[in-house]
């Protein structure tokens, strides 16, 4: 499992330093999540941090 960002994302950055393993960066249109890098924030966090702060929630597990 991993979590995956969409295009409805609005790159207000909001997400990037909330991940506890560095997994998200700022990619060429809107921000990606390394998906081999995603731990779903287990053994960090109950709920994803960054589902939690994003404000157009398009951020989807996989
Ligand atoms: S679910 Fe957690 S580990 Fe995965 S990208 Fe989001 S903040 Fe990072
Ligand atoms: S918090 Fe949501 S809208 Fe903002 S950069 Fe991250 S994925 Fe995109």
């Amino acid at each position: 499992m991993a979590h995956r960002i969409n295009e409805d994302c609005i790159n207000c950055g909001a997400c990037l330093p909330e991940c506890p393993v560095t997994a998200i960066s700022e990619g060429e249109e809107i921000y990606v999540i390394d998906e081999a890098v995603c731990v779903d924030c287990k053994g960090h966090f109950d709920e994803p941090q960054c589902v939690s702060v994003c404000p157009v929630d398009c951020i989807i597990e996989v």
